[in-house]
């Protein structure tokens, strides 16, 4: 069983991945309103991503003979002042998340609950992974600047990443 604090601390992670994906849902439409269709791509596959780990956290938190609660999810900012202060603003964004899935980590500890800190080490990696990717991105921005041609080469290579759906229960 988890505990009162560590049930209740999930279920708000599990709300705040799903406000991830609409964040980033609201990244794409932004990327597609100015024409930049690879960022579109690129944020509609982070979209998904955060859905799927929301839905870990749902999976967890019922396996543990938890009930799910669904908050209500805020609505994300619209517009961004250029493309490298979106990608700017969603590298803040996941060294928030990263923040948050620390402080789970740390609760898990002071609660003893080793299987949620075990199924943490998951997120922690994760994590890693996610401000390294948006690091070299807006390292990326930042050396071509806020037009031209570096833009919208840039713009393709993001085109081409795909989502690759691991399958039921992620
Ligand atoms: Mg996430």
């Amino acid at each position: 069983m988890l505990t009162e604090r560590m049930h209740k601390a999930l279920n708000d992670q599990l709300q705040a991945e799903f406000f991830s994906a609409y964040l980033y849902l609201a990244m794409a439409a932004y990327f597609e309103d100015q024409g930049l269709v690879g960022m579109a791509n690129w944020m509609t596959v982070q979209f998904r991503e955060e859905q799927l780990h929301g839905l870990k956290f749902y999976r967890y938190i019922a396996e543990r003979g938890g009930r799910v609660e669904l908050e209500a999810i805020g609505k994300p900012q619209r517009d961004w002042p250029s493309p490298l202060a979106a990608f700017e603003a969603a590298l803040a964004h996941e060294r928030m998340i990263s923040g948050r899935i620390n402080a789970l980590a740390d609760l898990s500890i002071s609660e003893k609950d080793h299987a949620t800190h075990a199924m943490l080490q998951w997120f922690i990696s994760e994590q890693v992974e996610e401000e390294a990717n948006v690091v070299a991105l807006v390292g990326k921005l930042r050396m071509v600047g806020a037009q031209g041609p570096g833009l919208f080469m840039i713009d393709r290579e993001m085109g081409a990443r795909a989502f690759a759906d691991p399958g039921r229960g992620g």
